[in-house]
Parts: C-alpha cells; sequence; structure tokens
C-alpha cells in the first residue's frame, strides 16, 4: 500500500536509474520492481521508503522459500525436532538479518542504489518485532537464529502481540510508555495460515465417568471456546542452508459477532466476546496490578501452551502415528515457567483426547518436556492462585493435583520430614494457596537448566534444593550465547571487515577462529585501526546521541554504557551514584586532570514499577544539572537514551568502550548484553555474578573489571544485618546520598527522591551502599588503564578474542547433545 501521508518518495525522476551491474543484481533489481508493482501496487516515481522496504523485504524472503521447503521437508523426514516454547521472542528488525544471513546484502544495496533508493534508509523503516521484554526473548530469538545455522530442525512458538513491549517515552525526564503498532502496516515476513486453527478452551467443569464411585475417566466441559490462527515467519540461517519456522499463534474469536444483538442496535455488545477473545494476543504482557490482568496473563499462556501442543500432536500423528514415539521425535524446551501448563495440558491431551494410560502419557510427557530457568529471585517466581486456575482451568487443576500426589506419595509413605513435603510440593500452602509453575515444570521435565554456572549452582543450592535431591541429576547447566551473526557481523560491520581482513572469511563461520586476533593485540599498527573503527562507531553513536537527546558528546571520550532494563538488581542507582559523586569530586578539584567520561544509559521500566520509574526520572534530573555545568563541560556528561530497544542496542553496542554490568551478585541469572558488549571490543566493569564469571574466565582477569562483594558475601551482609546499618557508610557515598536529598538535583522537588534514599538507608536489599566504594575505585582503575591508550587497546582487542565461546552456536550444540539429543 501506498502510504501518502508519508514523507516524500524516497525515488525521485531527476536521480536517472543506473542500471545495475552485474547479473545477480540486475536480477535482483528486477525481483523488487515487480514486487514494487505487483504486491505493493504502486510504481518507482510514486514509491515511499516504506513501499521501497514491503518490495526489497518481499523480493529477499523469496530466496529463502525453496529453502524453507527443502527444510521442512527434511523436518518431515523423521529427524528430532525442537519444539522452542516461549511467551517472548524479542526478534527486532529482519530486513539486514535476513540479508546478511543469505550474503545478499551489497547485491540488495547495489539494485536499490540503481534505483536511486539507499539501503541503509530503508532498513531503519522496517519497525523492530519486539515481542519481548528483555534478555529471556532475546535468547529466543537469538537460539531460533542459532538452531537455523545449524541446521537443528526446530519450531518457535510463541504468540503473536499485536501490540509488542510498549515505545518508551521521557516527559521531563518521566517515562511514559505508549502503545507500539509494529503491525499497522503489513509484517512482509509473515505468512497467516488461516486454516491451521486449533481450539482453546477455558472455564466450566469436568464430567467424571462413572458418576458414582471412583471415576476413571474425565472429560472437560469449558464454557468459552477461542481459536487460536498459525502465523510463520520463516527464520533463515547462516548462509541460508537451513529455514527454520517461527509460528506464532493470533486469537480470533469463534464466532465474529452476535449478530442478533447488533441487529437490535446494541453493536458495541455485539462484539463483546470478540474482543475478549481477541485480547488474548492484543498486547505483550498485560499490566498484573489487577486481578483481570492477571487472568489475562494466564489465558495468554495457556493459549500458546495449548494451541503449540496440539499442533505439535497433531503433526506427530499425521508422520509417526503412535504417540508413544513421541519423545524419540520431539523435543520441548519450556523457556522459563511460562508454558509451564504444558506438564498438565500435554497428559490431558493424551489421557482424556487420545486415551493413553496415565502412567504411559507421563513416561512420554517427561521424556519430552525440557525447562529453563531464568531466575532465583523470590518475587520473579510464578506462582498462580488456586482459586483463578480452578475457574479458568478446572481439569488442569485435577491434573495437577494428581501429578503433585504422585510426587509426594512416596515421601509421605516413608514419613518424610513434614518441611521436606511443604517444600517441594507444587501447592504451596504458606500463604492461601498457589500453584508454584517452576516445581510444576521441574517435576514434568527431563531436563531443568540454569543459564550460567554461578545461576545453576544457586539453583542446585536455593529454589530447587530439595527437588534436586530427589531427582539427583536432572539439574544441568547451559549458559547462554548470542548470535555473532547479528551482534558482531550485521551490527558492526566496521569491526567484521576489519576481522576478515585479518583472520579471513572463515571467522565468520566459525567463533573460534577469534582466536587468531591475540597475536594482533600488542602490534600497534593493527590497534590503530582497531581504534579507528571504533572511533567511526562511536561517531555514529554521538550523532544518533545529539538527534535523539539535544545533548553534544565527544566522541573521543570514554563511552561508559548501562543499557539493559531498568530494575534494582541491575543497579543503575550505583551507577548514578558514582556520576553524582564524579561529578563532586570535579567541582572540587576542576583543575586536576580528569578522563572525559560520557555516561550512556537507556532501558525501559515495568510500567507499574514506580521505583525503577523514579531512577530514570534521577538519571534525567542529574543529567539536566551536569551537562548544563560548564566547571564539568569536556569531562562528564550523563545522556539517557530514549526507547531501548533491538535496533538502538545494535547501534549503541559498537560504540561503547566500558560495559556495566553491576547487578548484585547472586541475582542476574546470566545476562547477555554482557556478550554483545564484550564481543564488540568494550571492557566490562562488572560483578561476580552471572556470566560475567565465564566472561573473566575467558578474557582473563587483566582484561575485565571486577568490583564488589561475592553472591556469597552478600549472603554473608546480609545475614549479618549490615544492609540495615548505614555507620558503615564512608564519607563519599554520605556526600553523594546528601547531594541528592538536598535536591541538588531536584531543586523544583527537593524531596523528589526521598523514597529512593530512605530504602537505601533502611533496608539496602541490593547492597548499594556495601559495594558502593569498591565501585568507585575500580572506576578509578578504569581511568588509569584509558590514560594508556595502547594498553586498554589491548584488552579491547582480547576481549573481542577470546568471547567466541558465548556464540549461541556453542550453547545450542549442548543443549542439542546433552538435551535434545538431535544430531548437530
Ligand atoms: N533488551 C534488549 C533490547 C537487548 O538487546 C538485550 C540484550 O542485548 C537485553 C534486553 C538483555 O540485556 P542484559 O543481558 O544486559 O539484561
Amino acid at each position: 500500500s501506498a502510504h501518502q501521508d508519508e514523507a516524500e518518495p524516497a525515488y525521485r525522476a531527476s536521480e536517472p536509474a543506473r542500471p545495475a551491474s552485474g547479473t545477480e543484481t540486475e536480477a535482483f533489481q528486477q525481483a523488487i520492481l515487480a514486487k514494487l508493482t505487483y504486491d505493493v501496487g504502486t510504481d518507482p516515481a510514486h514509491a515511499t521508503d516504506h513501499d521501497w522496504f514491503t518490495a526489497t523485504a518481499l523480493a529477499v524472503r523469496d530466496r529463502a522459500m525453496d529453502r524453507w521447503m527443502v527444510s521442512k521437508g527434511r523436518n518431515q523426514a523423521g529427524d528430532k525436532q525442537v519444539c522452542y516454547f516461549s511467551l517472548e521472542f524479542l526478534i527486532g528488525r529482519l530486513l539486514s538479518d535476513t540479508l546478511n544471513n543469505l550474503r545478499l546484502t551489497d547485491c540488495a544495496r547495489d539494485a536499490l542504489a540503481g534505483l536511486g533508493v539507499d539501503l541503509d534508509r530503508i532498513r531503519a523503516i522496517e519497525p523492530d518485532a519486539a515481542l519481548g521484554n528483555g534478555g529471556l526473548g532475546r535468547l529466543a530469538a537469538c537460539f531460533m537464529e542459532s538452531m537455523a545455522s545449524l541446521e537443528v530442525p526446530a519450531y518457535g512458538y510463541g504468540i503473536r502481540y499485536e501490540h509488542g513491549l510498549f515505545r518508551q517515552e521521557l516527559r521531563d525526564g518521566w517515562q511514559q510508555e505508549l502503545p507500539e503498532d509494529w503491525l499497522i502496516r503489513e509484517n512482509p515476513w509473515e505468512f497467516e495460515r488461516s486454516d491451521l486453527v486449533y481450539r482453546v478452551t477455558f472455564g466450566g467443569f469436568v464430567e467424571e465417568f462413572p458418576a458414582s464411585g471412583r471415576p476413571t475417566r474425565f472429560a472437560w466441559k469449558p464454557a468459552e471456546t477461542v481459536q487460536a490462527v498459525a502465523f510463520d515467519t520463516p527464520v533463515v540461517g547462516w548462509r541460508g542452508r537451513h529455514v527454520n519456522t517461527l509460528r506464532l499463534w493470533s486469537a480470533r474469536a469463534a464466532e465474529p459477532l452476535r449478530l442478533d444483538a447488533f441487529n437490535s442496535g446494541d453493536h458495541v455488545g455485539a462484539l463483546a466476546d470478540r474482543a475478549r477473545a481477541e485480547a488474548i494476543s492484543r498486547v505483550l504482557y498485560p499490566g498484573d496490578e489487577t486481578e483481570a490482568g492477571r487472568e489475562l496473563r494466564l489465558r495468554q499462556e495457556f493459549f500458546f501452551t495449548s494451541a503449540s501442543l496440539q499442533d505439535l500432536l497433531a503433526r506427530h500423528t499425521r508422520l509417526h502415528g503412535d504417540l508413544h514415539t513421541l519423545p524419540d521425535h520431539a523435543a520441548i524446551q519450556l523457556n522459563d515457567t511460562h508454558p509451564a501448563l504444558a506438564v498438565a495440558e500435554l497428559m490431558r491431551l493424551l489421557v482424556d483426547e487420545r486415551h493413553l494410560a496415565w502412567d504411559d502419557a507421563w513416561a512420554i510427557a517427561t521424556r519430552t518436556l525440557n525447562y529453563t530457568n531464568h531466575t532465583l529471585m523470590p518475587e520473579a517466581l510464578e506462582r498462580w492462585p488456586v482459586s483463578l486456575m480452578e475457574q479458568l482451568l478446572p481439569r488442569h487443576l485435577q491434573i495437577i493435583y494428581h501429578i503433585n500426589w504422585l510426587h509426594l506419595e512416596p515421601l509421605i509413605r516413608r514419613s518424610a520430614d513434614i518441611e521436606l513435603i511443604k517444600a517441594v510440593s507444587v501447592i504451596d500452602e504458606s500463604q492461601g494457596r498457589y500453584v508454584r509453575m517452576g516445581h510444576l515444570a521441574f517435576i514434568g521435565a527431563h531436563k531443568v537448566n540454569g543459564v550460567s554456572a554461578l545461576h545453576t549452582d544457586l539453583m542446585r543450592q536455593t529454589v530447587f534444593r530439595d527437588l534436586n535431591a530427589l531427582y539427583p541429576g536432572r539439574i544441568v547447566n547451559k549458559t547462554n550465547g548470542i548470535t555473532f551473526r547479528r551482534w558482531l557481523h550485521q551490527a558492526n560491520p566496521q569491526l567484521t571487515q576489519l576481522l576478515t581482513q585479518e583472520l579471513g572469511e572463515a571467522v565468520l563461520d566459525d567463533p573460534g577462529a577469534l582466536i587468531k586476533l591475540e597475536r594482533l593485540a600488542d602490534d600497534s599498527a593493527f590497534q590503530d585501526r582497531f581504534r579507528s573503527q571504533r572511533s567511526a562507531s562511536k561517531i555514529s553513536l554521538a550523532k544518533l546521541v545529539a538527534d535523539r537527546t539535544g545533548v553534544q558528546i565527544d566522541p573521543s571520550a570514554l563511552f561508559d554504557i548501562h543499557i539493559k532494563r531498568i530494575h534494582e538488581y541491575k543497579r543503575q542507582l550505583l551507577n548514578i551514584l558514582e556520576v553524582v559523586a564524579l561529578y563532586d569530586a570535579i567541582r572540587s578539584e576542576p583543575g586536576r586532570h580528569w578522563v572525559p567520561r560520557v555516561k550512556i544509559f537507556a532501558g525501559k521500566a515495568a510500567a507499574s514499577y514506580h521505583r525503577a520509574k523514579l531512577i530514570i526520572k534521577l538519571a534525567n534530573d542529574v543529567a539536566k544539572i551536569v551537562n548544563s555545568d560548564p566547571v564539568v563541560a569536556g569531562r562528564l556528561k550523563v545522556v539517557f537514551l530514549p526507547n531501548y530497544n533491538v535496533s538502538l542496542a545494535e547501534t549503541i553496542i559498537p560504540a561503547a568502550d566500558l560495559s556495566e554490568q553491576i547487578s548484585t551478585a547472586g541475582m542476574e541469572a546470566s545476562g547477555t548484553g554482557n556478550m554483545k558488549l564484550a564481543l564488540n571490543g568494550a571492557l566490562t566493569i562488572g560483578t561476580l555474578d552471572g556470566a560475567n564469571i565465564e566472561i573473566r574466565e575467558c578474557v582473563g582477569e587483566e582484561n575485565i573489571f571486577i568490583f564488589g562483594m561475592t553472591a556469597e558475601e552478600v549472603e554473608t551482609y546480609r545475614k549479618a544485618g549490615l544492609h540495615r546499618d548505614r555507620a558503615g557508610w564512608s564519607a563519599r557515598f554520605e556526600n553523594a546520598i546528601s547531594l541528592i536529598s538536598a535536591g541538588a538535583f531536584s531543586p523544583d522537588d527537593p524531596h523528589r527522591f526521598d523514597s529512593l534514599i530512605h530504602a537505601l538507608s533502611s533496608d539496602d536489599t541490593f547492597m548499594v551502599a556495601g559495594d558502593f566504594d569498591s565501585y568507585w575505585a575500580t572506576q578509578r582503575r578504569v581511568d588509569e588503564l584509558w590514560q594508556e591508550p595502547s594498553a586498554w587497546s589491548r584488552a579491547s582487542v582480547l576481549n573481542t578474542a577470546r568471547v567466541g565461546w558465548f556464540s549461541a552456536d556453542r550453547t545450542i550444540r549442548e543443549y542439542a547433545d546433552d538435551i535434545w539429543k538431535v544430531p548437530v
């Protein structure tokens, strides 16, 4: 469709169309023009940038179709398939990634240039597919790309949210959430499968047979039916060798409207059922502060889990017949507990609908399902009120009770300690009655994995200690990884070009080849090239910062980057307090030499997380004062870039000198931003948390800045009550706090941050005070190294050289070998 309201057409008649050279380019140009005419319905003289984007995307997509069909054929041949169930896929844009994987970037650039169109400009038109909140959803997207690249037959299953993660705007430094509308125009990547529809049901009651005596058969009589319609997106692997499917479900009402109500004049009421059904796939992460919001979230979880399992069983039955062989042909990975209802739903489908015996069904389910845990923080462990589950999914609650009974019965029989029984029960009865989704997933899974070595150890010691004792060997570690195709080759073409010049094209295929860069780490000519490549990225970021915030930053300053969700455990507050202390120190000694630094923050806070939103306001208030103070000009700048998303990450990461990975030890399960930044040559300042520990092992401790308490020390500190005691605060920390309390950054409202400060003094759960001095001192070590450009560059090169292990390809190979048992 031609959007007349779009800016001016990208093509101007005055620019002569230059015939593309080379037959491949010519053919591609013809393909784009054909799409423009026959699919978009316009011509070059009238096409907007968006029209060109659509035509190009469709032409690129065509190039993946034959491979997709071949891959599907292979997937059907009886090979075992991985089914990755995830409520989130934080994909970002697909044009660059697809072009890159098909090795068509240059061809597309030339073909478009011949038509007077700039590839980079139309690339920026594509909206981010932001069907996720952060690390967990981005991991799912990296895994999908990596599985396609390794030719692992796989389906991703999730929800096609009409509105992805909210768009963040800042008004006077406060976060505002606005709806995101990536589907407002057609999505050129997806195929609607209007005939691929499953019924997903809710509510009602359970009929038991025989009606008297001990029931042997159960039938769920649901009250409500929603349809799940499949939308497929091809996931193109590296060099286009293999193409998998991302299948996202969209909710549709069984009846489009109540015609009688409509005809009697109730035009809105006639659509009420439809609105209720379609609400399921309307938005990612509905607010869960209300009962209605929480119910919608549970409906989403069951909706996509049920549709995906029905699809899987239908395919298996079609190809293989006998359901007993399901574990030989499918491995399901549950990405966190959001799809944990799969344990109960798979049992219901096998026992109630396919009439298998319970024990057979249980053997099938527990050989097929696997579960990835992403957090140990008690408030983030998913649990659902029994009452809500009973109302929405009565049969599933029965099944969960039965699973729990079979799980607890041996303990009861051997008169195990009641505390142990309470701890391992799927039902939490300590305050009200809740279903513990982590326990359900654990009990129903073949393997349960953590996402970094430390996180997996802590899983065994804390939340799953007792379950681990009952099911020894079930917990395994799979340290997260990232796809280098997106996060190095595509996001950082400057560095990639340097790498291929030095190491050859093989480095694109084998992340392990990066290690050969080690020998160049001390080569000053190479260091110069490494620096100039980085400087180009920093200039681009400086331009973006100026465009989006109006703040001018000096590309030669140290770019200190803190980008991720805003959360107390991720400790943006610790960073801001260091900014305040540094600002004050510079003002006290303006004559001293200070290393010029730019502190860059970006990230979204959950809409209902008031304290995180106040931290965003603090960062912005501090930025305003610091950036307008002539005393610190040229030494310190603070920037908060709005609307952090995958595309913004791709621009920021290649320009980062310092990567802030400063979570309270024991709280960040893995992190993946840490890997992306190190790969692109940033040095990390971080705690011994999540995958930082493994990054340190890879890069060497002299090439990373580690500070603060370890997870164990945090525990000891907490047990001693030191986090409630401000007696231990250093003068520097006291001073930073008192500047904020005195309104130095909020003269219009001096008490604005009282609640933040009060929390630090009374219960410093996240050890901001406890780690501050160590953080400050380590930042000064960063300053020292920065003043030796050659030593800094050496460390930077060694970071890129030594983090090949964090390729998602390595992670996927480990899942394939240890968990899924599929060949790679
Ligand atoms: N959000 C976005 C948009 C990302 O690109 C990433 C990782 O790159 C994350 C969140 C996760 O970041 P972290 O691991 O630092 O929490």
